[in-house]
């Protein structure tokens, strides 16, 4: 590992980084990597290069071991030039994030904490997920050897159930108080000697930042105004917003977009906080969305997403279940299936250019976090058709209309 600390993001208490560790002693806030502060892109050929290659000077590993990764990011940047026009903006960009081994970017920051277990010498690891986490730690685990533990809901139905079995980890379904797991898991990690890579662990965070690196490389340093992030513990937001700091700590950007932490109105517990001007998250009580991706009630990242929404100047939005499966919908005409919990960026930018809050001018990333295809029961929201027609009746079906 590099010659840096974990530092704790609310109080500054500075620990080890060659050990595991999640939360500060004092203060229990989230622990970060000390900020890098110098380095430059390792501009090499990307189809042998992996994401921790390219950005090694600003990854905290000093060597690592290539073949524990599956090759997850550099994923696509697309323009949908049609919907641009629509909502009425200059330059809208999809961050296509469905493109990783399992299909969501949490495989960035899987891949990460897998580099740092096996810096330290874990060979058991774990994680608290009923979403895509799950899937992209049981996978990573499977590959790599290692004894994974995968903590879900018991009420969890089949069709999440078999995605993760398929990497066969041992699969627990855990009754109880889930939503005090994330806590538990890390206690009994620690008694226990298993890398719970739960949502926001700060190496975790590390793997994320690299989705800020690669989109200032697509845009030719060029930065957007905005950058929209479907937003549930916190995790990926903040090292999306870590990822931007560092470039520019390193004069490869010269300024740092402004982050929009978009959630479910169903389960907006961050945008609540901010909207009350408060430093503090509460509970949200009786969650409620389509989203299911990013329906946690009790982020543990939350309050460190609202300071760093205060020291960005960012913004926090909700958006309505209707609101989302539009945005679904308008994201696939564009040829991209994000799953709901995905569409709620842009659901955010088609309401705040309605409230014009964002700009014409403006240019905008939001980030398609995870692929359609994780939650079909979705399309049963939409109005799907198709048409039947016999064989010998298709030619006249598909005959040219006269002009
Ligand atoms: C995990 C996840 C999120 C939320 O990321 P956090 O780091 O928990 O804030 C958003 N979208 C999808 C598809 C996810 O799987
Ligand atoms: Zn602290």
């Amino acid at each position: 590992m590099k010659n840096l600390k974990l530092i704790c993001t609310n109080c500054g208490k500075e620990y080890l980084i060659d050990k595991f560790k999640v939360r500060c002693d004092e203060c229990n806030e989230p622990l970060e990597v000390e900020e890098i502060k110098v380095g430059k892109i390792r501009n090499e050929n990307i189809l042998t290069q992996s994401i921790f290659d390219r950005y090694r000077d600003f990854m905290p590993f000093s060597s690592f071991d290539n073949s524990l990764t599956l090759s997850e990011g550099f994923t696509p940047l697309v323009k949908p030039n049609r919907l641009a026009e629509e909502i009425g903006i200059k330059d809208v960009y999809f961050k296509n994030e469905t493109q990783n081994p399992t299909w969501s970017f949490k495989d960035r920051g899987t891949s990460a904490c897998i580099i740092h277990a096996a810096k330290i010498g874990y060979k058991r690891i774990g994680t608290v997920s009923t979403g895509n986490m799950a899937p992209s730690v049981a996978a990573y685990g499977r590959k790599n050897n290692l004894q994974t533990y995968v903590l879900v809901n018991s009420n969890i139905p089949d069709e999440k159930l078999n995605p993760i079995a398929i990497y066969s980890p041992h699969l627990i379904k855990v009754d109880g108080d889930y939503g005090n797991l994330y806590y538990k898991s890390l206690e009994i990690g620690k008694k226990n000697d298993i890398y719970f890579m739960n949502s926001d662990v700060p190496f975790r965070v590390e793997g994320s930042k690299t989705i800020a690196f690669e989109v200032c490389e697509q845009l030719n340093f060029e930065m957007p105004d905005y950058v929209i992030v479907p937003t549930s513990a916190g995790g990926n937001v903040r090292g999306i917003e870590k990822g931007f700091r560092e470039f520019e700590n390193a004069g490869l950007i010269k300024t740092i977009p402004k982050i929009i932490v978009a959630q479910a109105l169903g389960c907006s517990p961050i945008v609540k906080a901010f909207d009350d001007g408060k430093e503090t998250i509460e509970r949200f009580s009786n969650p409620d969305t389509i989203a299911h991706a990013i329906e946690n009630p009790y982020p543990p990242s939350g309050n460190q997403v609202l300071r760093m929404l205060k020291r960005n100047e960012g913004l926090a939005v909700a958006v309505n279940e209707e609101e989302i499966i539009n945005a679904q919908r308008l994201q696939a005409e564009e040829g991209i299936f994000g799953q709901p919990a995905s569409a709620v960026a842009l659901a955010a930018l088609i309401k705040l250019r309605e409230q014009n809050k964002i700009k014409e001018n403006d240019s905008v990333v939001c980030i398609v976090t995870g692929s359609g295809l994780k939650y079909t029961a979705a399309f049963k929201k939409h109005d799907l058709e198709a048409s039947d027609c016999k064989l010998e009746n298709l030619s006249h079906m598909l005959k040219k209309e006269k002009s």
